[in-house]
């Protein structure tokens, strides 16, 4: 399902798509989150230091075109891929790509970082790569999110044929 939602020039949530309630719901968030965001900042609701600054060099990047960064946005139960795209008037569309289940597996019992873009997660062993842990669904309470670094740099050079593995 594709969703989108604007900002002011303040960074301030000022319209979101008429399915964007939907969208929440389907993803296990609140029933109303439009009523919830809107009027409020962007920022309200990025976890993360690095999160933030990521987002805003793409909002800035964007104010001389349109911004296309695939990204990972599984949910619990479905392997799904994402375009975000950025658009000059401070629009940000969330576009499905690829979409399929994902089977179930068991959950590890503590803590783990999850890269918000492409959902690899951080182990004692270092970041897992993305085709290991497509497969594998972590309760949402035992995540964290941050920003991996193969997609850091993947942002710095516009590659990001990482985010299609698992598929
Ligand atoms: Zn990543």
């Amino acid at each position: 399902m594709d969703y989108w939602y604007r900002l002011d020039s303040q960074d301030r949530i000022s319209a979101v798509s008429e399915n964007f309630d939907q969208f929440s719901r389907d993803n296990g968030g609140p029933e109303q989150l439009s009523r919830e965001v809107l009027g409020r900042p962007l920022w309200d609701f990025v976890e993360g230091e690095d999160l933030r600054v990521f987002l805003k060099s793409i909002l800035e990047r964007a104010q001389q075109g349109t911004v296309r960064i695939p990204m990972r946005c599984d949910s619990p139960g479905q392997l799904r891929l994402l375009e975000m795209q950025v658009t000059p008037d401070r629009q940000i569309h969330f576009l499905e790509l690829k979409l399929r289940d994902r089977p179930e597996a068991p959950a590890e019992d503590r803590l783990v970082t999850m890269c918000s873009w492409c959902n690899t997660m951080e182990t004692e062993v270092g970041w897992l790569p993305l085709d290991l842990m497509a497969h594998f669904s972590v309760p949402s309470e035992k995540i964290t999110h941050g920003i991996c670094p193969q997609c850091e740099v993947a942002f710095e050079n516009g590659e990001f044929d990482h985010l299609e593995s698992g598929f």
